[in-house]
């Protein structure tokens, strides 16, 4: 069978007024993933993206990036390496700090995971401001990656993130946009 378009993905993703605050509409893909063809399809449409980045491995940011990011490096046969919250992984990492709206967070890598110059191409399930992914790119080029392309299943391109991303040399593709 064809794969859904990204216009019948979309339908399958829910929207959750003020959640987790007031104002916000949450994009939530747990509707998407637990519709078997929904999770699949997304899954190779990034893959095929990833693919044509030239990816030799999948970074994916916890704890939705893990969900794609893992399913895509497996659809392509390569490894994936999680991009963890601080204090998870059991070795000496490296890490990175960055500004939240309100805060700061901070993700935490294995550089053992990564090889100098490998082709990483990062996978999450949507970019806001960037942010996230911007640092999980830095944090990446510090361990010796190349990393020259994100994925996404939801881009909200009213919040900047992927032009973000962009002025940092990191290309972005996206399978679906919400205003
Ligand atoms: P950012 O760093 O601003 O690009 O935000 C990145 C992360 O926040 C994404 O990986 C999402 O998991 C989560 N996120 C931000 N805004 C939303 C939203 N409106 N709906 C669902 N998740 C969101």
């Amino acid at each position: 069978a064809p794969l859904l378009t990204p216009a019948e993905l979309k339908a399958l993703v829910r929207t959750i007024p003020d959640f987790p605050a007031e104002g916000i509409q949450f994009r939530d893909i747990t509707t998407l993933i637990r519709h078997p063809r929904g999770m699949a399809d997304s899954v190779r449409h990034l893959a095929a993206m990833a693919k044509s980045c030239g990816a030799q491995k999948i970074a994916g940011m916890e704890a939705r990036g893990f969900i794609f990011g893992a399913a895509v490096a497996v659809e392509l046969g390569i490894g994936f390496v999680p991009v963890r919250k601080p204090g998870k992984l059991p070795v000496e990492t490296i890490g990175i700090d960055y500004a939240l709206e309100y805060g700061t967070d901070r993700l935490e890598v294995d550089p053992s995971a990564i090889g100098d110059g490998e082709n990483i191409v990062i996978v999450d399930d949507l970019i806001a401001t960037g942010g996230t992914a911007l640092a999980a790119a830095q944090l990446l080029r510090t361990a010796g990656a190349k990393v020259a392309h994100a994925l996404f299943v939801i881009d909200l391109p009213d919040l900047g993130g992927a032009d973000k991303l962009r002025g940092a040399d990191v290309e972005v593709e996206t399978l679906m946009e919400f205003e």
